[in-house]
C-alpha cells in the first residue's frame, strides 16, 4: 500500500498511512521505513525524515540493505556526510548500490579525497566497481582539474573491462576537455563504438570550453550529418561559444538556423543568445531578443545588462535594472558589479551609493573584485574619501589591481603624495607592481607635478621591479617633463624612445608646450605628428593653438583643410550634472534646455561679477575666425558653464557642484570655475577626459597643471 502511494507520487498520503501504522498493533518494517522517507525526501521534509530515521535506528531495522540505501542518499541529500557515513557503516550487508551512494554524495558535495579513500576501501572489501561508481570518481577530477589522476582512474576503468562503455567514457570525455586536454577528450570520442546525443554534446561542449570554437562547429556539422539530430543544448553550447570569441557572424547564422528549423527558444537558449549578442556588441539584436522572451531570470537580465554597460550605454544599463527592480527580480553580484561601473562612468555618485548599499545588504560588498570596483566608482564620481574608507588599509586585498585602483584614484584628485604613499605600502606587504602600477603612478606625478619622484620612477621599474616600459609608460614620463617646463629633456626623450614615436608621446609634448608657449619645440612636435595619419581631432585642435601662437596663419588655415578632408569633426563638448535623482546633459552652444532662460541670466550675471573681480577671457582656445567679441560669447557657452550655471539655479545655497566633461576643460573654462568658486562660494568638482579639479575659494587641486 505504502509503495503503491509512493509509486502515483501521493507523498503525503504515504506519510499519513505510515503514521497509522505506527500506531498500530503492526509496527514497521524496514521497507516502510524506505518508502516513508522517499516521500520525505520528495517533499523536502526533512524535520520528518530525521524523524522516521531515529525511529528505524531505535527500532534497529537500519542495518538493511534495502532502507540503507535510502538513508545514505536522504543524508548525503541533506549535505550531513557524518550521519550519510554512520548510516553506511551500520549496515549489516553492503552492495555496489550503496557503495555508489556514497561515493557520489561524497563527490557531488566536493569531498574528493573522501570518495576516493571510499573507493580503495570498496576495492579492499573486495566490491567489484559498476560503471556508476567510474562516472562518480571521473566527474571528480574533472571537478578538481586533475589530470593525473584522471589519467590514473582512466586505467582503472580499462581493467574493469569498461573501455566501450557510453556512460563512463562520456564522462572521461568531460573530464578530458575540463582538464584542457581537448586531444585526448577527441581520441575517447572517436572510439566509442555507439555514440549518442549525450556524447556529441559532451565533446562539443568541452571544445567551446577550450575556445575551439570553429573544431565546435565542425563537429556539429558532423552531427547533423548522421541524422540523429541535436538539441537545444547543442546549440547552447555553439551559441556560448560564439559569444567567447565575439563571433557575430556565427551567431547570426546559428539564429537563423534556429528560427528555420523552428527549434523552442527555451529560457536558457534565450539567456545565451542575449548573451552572444551583447558580448559581441550587437545590442539591437541582443535587445530584440530580450524584449522577445516570456520568462527571464537574473541571468537573463544580467546578460542584457553587463551588454549596455559594456558598450558605452550606461544610462540604458540603469534604466534597464530600474525594470529588473519593478519586475522583482533580485540581482546577483555581477549584475551589481557592472552597475557600478556604469555609475563610474557617469560619474553617478548618488546611483552609485545606492548600488554600494545593494552590495552590502546581499552581502556581496566584501569581495575584492566588488571593492575594487567601488574605489574605483568613488573616486571617478569625485568623492575620494569615500574610496578611501573602501580601501581601508588595503589588507582585504593581495590584488595588485585593488591597489592600483586606488592610486589612480589619488591621481586623479592630484594627491600624488598620497599615491606614492600607497605605493611605498604596497611595497611593504611584498605585492609586486605590475605596468598599470607604474602608468598610474607616473600620470598622478604629472598630475602632481612631482617632476623629481616621477624621475625616480621612471628609472626603478626596470632596474627594480622588472617591469618593461611601454609606450604608455614614455607618454606619462614625456608629461610630467614638459609640464613642467623641462621641454628640452622631453624632446630627447622622444628621440631616444625604443618605439616609433606615437601619437600619445607627442601629444604630451605638444601640450607642454602649448602651456609653457614654446613656439619652437611646439611647431616641431606638430610637424611630426601631421605626418602621422592622427585621427583625434583634439590634436589638430591643439596644432592650430600652437600655430595661432606663433601667428602662422597659413598653418592654421592648413589644419582646418586637413580636419575637412580627413572627415574630423571637432567631438561635441557636453557636461553632465545630477540634480534630484536626475542626470541633466548640457551640449556646448545649445538652448534647448527647459531652463535656459534662467541658465543665461545667471551666466550673464556671471559674466560681469567675473569682470569685475579681474578676469580677463582667453580667447586663444576659440578656432573659429571670428572678431574678439565673438570669441567671449562663443567661450561662455561652453558646456560646462551651462551645466554650473543649471546647478547654482537648482542647487541649495553652499552645496557643492558636481560636473561631468566628457572632453578636456579648456583653460578659459578652467580660469572661469575658479573664479565663479570664489564669486558665489561654491565647492565645485570637475571630471574632465582626463582628471578630477576641485575648484575652492579661486583655487584648484591640480595646480593648473591638466
Ligand atoms: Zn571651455
Ligand atoms: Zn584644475
Amino acid at each position: 500500500m505504502l509503495n503503491g502511494y509512493l509509486k502515483n507520487q501521493c507523498y503525503k498520503e504515504t506519510i499519513e498511512l505510515f503514521e497509522l501504522i505506527c500506531f498500530s498493533h503492526w509496527g514497521f518494517d524496514s521497507y516502510s521505513c524506505s518508502f516513508v522517507l522517499k516521500a520525505c525526501m520528495e517533499l523536502e521534509d526533512y524535520k520528518r525524515g530525521r524523524e522516521v530515521v531515529m525511529r528505524a535506528v531505535d527500532r534497529r531495522v537500519d542495518g538493511d540493505r534495502f532502507l540503507g540505501s535510502t538513508m545514505i542518499s536522504f543524508f548525503m541529500k541533506l549535505g550531513d556526510f557524518d550521519s550519510a557515513r554512520r548510516a553506511f557503516n551500520r549496515m549489516v550487508e553492503r552492495d555496489v548500490v550503496c557503495w555508489n551512494s556514497m561515493i557520489g554524495g561524497y563527490v557531488k558535495g566536493c569531498l574528493y579525497g573522501e570518495a576516493f579513500d571510499m573507493f580503495l576501501e570498496m576495492i579492499l572489501c573486495g566490491v567489484r566497481p559498476s560503471a556508476v561508481t567510474m562516472v562518480s570518481l571521473v566527474q571528480a577530477c574533472g571537478a578538481m582539474k586533475n589530470l593525473e589522476l584522471g589519467k590514473c582512474v582512466h586505467g582503472f576503468v580499462l581493467i574493469f573491462g569498461m573501455g566501450t562503455n557510453a556512460l563512463v567514457l562520456t564522462a572521461l570525455i568531460d573530464m578530458y576537455s575540463k582538464t584542457g586536454e581537448h586531444e585526448r577528450a577527441r581520441s575517447v570520442f572517436n572510439i566509442m563504438p555507439a555514440k549518442n546525443l549525450f556524447s556529441w554534446n559532451v565533446i562539443i561542449s568541452g571544445y567551446v570550453q577550450n575556445c575551439m570554437v570553429h573544431e565546435s562547429f565542425d563537429l556539429f556539422r558532423k552531427l547533423v550529418l548522421t541524422g540523429d539530430g541535436f538539441d537545444s543544448r547543442t546549440i547552447i553550447s555553439l551559441v556560448q561559444g560564439c559569444a567567447q570569441v565575439a563571433d557575430l557572424e556565427s551567431g547570426k547564422v546559428l539564429h537563423g538556423y534556429i528560427l528555420r528549423k523552428g527549434l523552442e527558444m527555451n529560457l536558457i537558449l534565450s539567456t545565451a543568445m542575449v548573451d552572444m549578442y551583447s558580448k559581441c556588441g550587437a545590442l539591437k539584436e541582443a535587445t530584440f531578443v530580450f524584449d522577445s522572451m516570456k520568462d527571464r531570470n537574473v541571468i537573463t537580465w544580467t546578460a542584457m545588462l553587463v551588454g549596455l554597460a559594456q558598450n558605452g550605454c550606461a544610462e540604458g544599463a540603469i534604466k534597464l535594472f530600474g525594470r529588473m527592480q519593478e519586475e522583482g527580480v533580485a540581482a546577483n553580484s555581477i549584475t551589481l558589479v557592472s552597475l557600478v561601473h556604469c555609475c563610474a562612468h557617469l560619474g553617478s555618485l548618488k546611483k552609485g551609493r545606492s548600488v554600494h548599499a545593494q552590495l552590502f545588504r546581499h552581502g556581496y560588498a566584501f569581495d575584492v573584485v566588488n571593492k575594487t570596483a567601488l574605489i574605483d566608482m568613488y573616486a571617478k564620481c569625485g568623492n575620494i574619501n569615500y574610496a578611501e574608507r573602501v580601501f581601508g588599509d588595503g589588507s582585504f586585498s593581495n590584488d595588485v589591481i585593488s591597489w592600483n585602483s586606488m592610486i589612480t584614484g589619488y591621481g586623479m584628485h592630484g594627491q600624488g603624495d598620497k599615491a606614492l604613499d600607497i605605493y611605498s605600502r604596497m611595497l611593504d606587504k611584498g605585492l609586486e607592481p605590475n605596468q598599470t602600477t607604474f602608468v598610474s603612478l607616473l600620470s598622478a606625478c604629472s598630475h602632481s607635478g612631482l617632476v623629481e619622484q616621477g624621475r625616480s620612477l621612471f628609472l626603478s621599474m626596470e632596474r627594480d621591479h622588472n617591469v618593461r616600459r611601454t609606450e604608455k609608460h614614455y607618454a606619462c614620463y614625456v608629461d610630467i617633463l614638459s609640464r613642467a617646463g623641462h621641454l628640452e629633456e622631453a624632446e630627447e626623450l622622444v628621440k631616444q624612445m625604443p618605439f616609433q614615436s606615437s601619437h600619445e608621446v607627442f601629444e604630451a609634448l605638444l601640450s607642454g608646450c602649448r602651456m609653457h608657449k614654446n613656439i619652437d619645440i611646439g611647431t616641431k612636435t606638430a610637424d611630426f605628428l601631421l605626418c602621422l595619419d592622427a585621427t583625434n581631432p583634439g590634436i589638430y585642435v591643439m596644432l592650430s593653438n600652437i600655430y595661432a601662437e606663433a601667428r602662422r596663419w597659413d598653418a592654421v588655415d592648413h589644419i582646418r583643410g586637413l580636419m575637412r578632408r580627413r572627415g574630423l569633426k571637432k567631438t561635441p563638448g557636453y557636461s553632465l550634472i545630477e540634480v534630484g535623482k536626475q542626470l541633466h546633459a548640457f551640449f556646448a552652444g545649445e538652448d534647448s534646455h527647459p531652463n535656459s532662460d534662467e541658465i543665461n541670466q545667471i551666466l550673464e550675471n556671471l559674466k560681469s561679477e567675473l569682470e569685475a573681480s579681474g578676469y580677463v577671457p582667453d580667447t586663444s582656445c576659440v578656432l573659429r575666425d571670428v572678431d574678439e567679441a565673438m570669441k567671449i560669447k562663443s567661450l561662455w557657452r561652453h558646456s560646462e558653464r551651462l551645466a554650473i550655471a543649471f546647478g547654482l539655479l537648482r542647487t541649495p545655497e553652499g552645496s557643492l557642484i558636481r560636473i561631468i566633461k566628457n572632453l578636456r576643460v579648456c583653460s578659459d573654462c578652467h580660469t572661469v570655475t575658479k573664479y565663479i568658486s570664489m564669486v558665489v562660494k561654491r565647492e565645485i568638482i570637475v571630471r574632465d577626459a582626463n582628471r578630477f579639479h576641485h575648484f575652492v575659494n579661486g583655487n584648484c587641486s591640480c595646480n593648473d597643471y591638466w
